[in-house]
């Protein structure tokens, strides 16, 4: 069984590499979205994968560093794409969360990556 909970945050970022002239290398803030999924066992008695409440205490500390925060300060999140966020997520968060399966990001309504570990 697979599990999700979405969370939003809001913060500022741009991108340091992309080519002069580029609109992202600009200052700018995005309402990003990030979805972790869990795969695991549904528990015989407790019905579920994880109780949700459990999953975001989980997220909590990052949710801390990253909302309302200039990305490019976080130490890793250098260079903060959409795809970068989601490895540092995943790395930040496996650790302690061994059934977490997939980190969806979207930086848009339209644009986002999904990352499954390396
Ligand atoms: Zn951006």
């Amino acid at each position: 069984m697979e599990i999700f909970k979405e969370f939003t945050f809001e913060a500022a970022h741009l991108l340091p590499n992309v080519p002069e002239g580029h609109k992202c290398g600009r200052l700018h803030g995005h309402s990003y979205h990030v979805r972790l999924y869990l795969s695991g066992e549904v528990g015989e008695d407790t019905g579920w994968v994880m109780d949700f409440g459990e999953l975001k205490d989980y997220f909590k500390p990052l949710y801390d560093r990253l909302d309302h925060r200039y990305l490019n300060e976080i130490a890793g999140l250098e260079n903060p794409t959409s795809e970068n966020i989601a490895r540092w997520i995943w790395h930040e968060l496996k650790p302690s969360m061994p059934l977490l399966s997939q980190v969806e990001i979207r930086e848009t309504c339209t644009s986002g990556c999904i990352y499954r570990g390396d």
